[in-house]
């Protein structure tokens, strides 16, 4: 038996004049960085569109420090982080194309036909993508939606949850956004002798009217359309510039702006789910809209990064096959393709049978 023989894409491409993409892949985590590079180890265009500001998923963003004893071929084990930063020089070195701090909004049907698959549209938070397949594999978890500019401080004095009691009490804090969770902390951070700067990026809150009273009745300052243009370290302060031309120093951030949340993210896609919220999808990956596949633990019961990995890859490989047999050769457009003829052959009768 041969051994596999990677097909490089081309170095030189540019990637920026292709008229679609082959596949486009939602989510750089152990799921999607397996898919991406088995894409562009068979030389498919791939581009991966990340939400976050680095790949990796869970393993970066949960449990970076952590030592995985379950990868095989790791028998000392191997950190959440160093995985991730080894999969995806992989994945970047097979030349698969990163979009990070972009998120998925939803995937629009077109009339473009291109060798028998009607190319989609990806559309993100910055911009829209023409392709032949996607491969979602954006996770299940709900992740706190991270603000850059405070980000970039990559300080323990900005917190995506709420802090510990003793972490603010008495505390000058600027509390983030202006939905139930940022009035229930601003309140919460009053209520221990705290000074809270409530920046709302909206004419108003969106969160419940009595609570921003009560903000405002404790001393709180509301500032309403109102953003953090740049912010910076001065001493153990965060100094802040606002949209608004003022500054604000303070010692802690609060950041409370939504989720990343998969379930709002499916709906939009009218993908068929499973009870439990996850992405049905059929032997092949494939979901309920054809040419979209979905793969681990964005659909799966068996959370494990082994197990994100291998559908992943066998995503990718489905997607390649489709990509470049016609479905006489293919397994899974003959089945298709047998399922739609007996489908109208049935319709035919049924109309005959009317007639009749
Ligand atoms: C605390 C903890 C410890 C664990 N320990 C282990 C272990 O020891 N061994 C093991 O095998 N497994 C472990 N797991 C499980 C493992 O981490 C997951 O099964 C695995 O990460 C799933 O990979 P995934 O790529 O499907 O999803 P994820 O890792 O969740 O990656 C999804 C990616 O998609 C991005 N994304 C989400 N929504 C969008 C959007 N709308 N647009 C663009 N991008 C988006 C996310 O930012 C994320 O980067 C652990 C899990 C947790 C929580």
């Amino acid at each position: 038996m041969s051994d596999f023989k990677v097909t490089q894409l081309k170095a030189d491409l540019d990637f920026d004049q292709l008229p679609y993409w082959d596949v486009v892949i939602i989510g750089a985590g152990p799921a999607g960085l397996a898919a991406g590079l088995t894409t562009a180890h068979r030389a498919l265009t791939t581009l991966v569109i990340e939400a976050k500001d680095r790949p990796g998923g869970q393993p970066q963003f949960l449990y970076a420090d952590k030592r995985i004893v379950d990868i095989p071929g790791f028998p000392d084990g191997i950190t959440g982080e160093e995985l991730s930063q080894r999969t995806y020089r992989q994945a970047a070195e097979a030349l698969v194309q990163f979009r990070f701090n972009e998120e998925l909004v939803t995937i629009a049907d077109t009339d473009q036909i291109e060798n028998e698959d009607k190319l989609k549209r990806v559309i993100t938070s910055k911009g829209s993508y023409l392709c032949r397949k996607v491969i979602m594999a954006c996770g299940l978890l709900h992740y706190p939606r991270k603000l850059p500019v405070l980000d970039q401080l990559q300080s323990r004095s900005v917190h995506y949850k709420i802090p510990k009691i003793g972490d603010y009490e008495g505390s000058h804090v600027a509390v983030i956004g202006g939905g139930d969770s940022a009035l229930d902390a601003a309140l919460m951070v009053l209520a221990r002798g705290g000074e809270v700067d409530l920046l709302v990026r909206a004419a108003e809150p969106t969160g419940k009217p009595d609570s921003v009273n009560r903000i405002r009745d404790a001393g709180g300052r509301v500032h309403l359309l109102t953003e953090i243009t740049a912010a910076q370290f001065v001493g153990d302060k965060i100094e802040m510039q606002l949209s608004t031309g003022s500054s604000l120093n303070c010692s802690l951030a609060i950041v409370q702006i939504g989720f990343l949340s998969a379930k709002e993210t499916f709906e939009r896609l009218e993908l068929v789910l499973n009870e439990d919220g996850s992405i049905a999808v059929d032997p092949y990956f494939e979901t309920s809209r054809k040419g979209i596949f979905a793969v681990g633990d964005v659909h799966g019961d068996i959370k494990l990064i082994a197990v994100a990995w291998a559908e992943g890859i066998q995503a990718a490989i489905h997607a390649f096959k489709e990509i470049t047999s016609p479905y006489w050769l293919n397994e899974k457009r003959l089945k298709d393709h047998k399922i739609a003829l007996i489908g109208e052959k049935i319709a035919r009768a049924a109309a005959t049978v009317r007639k009749a």
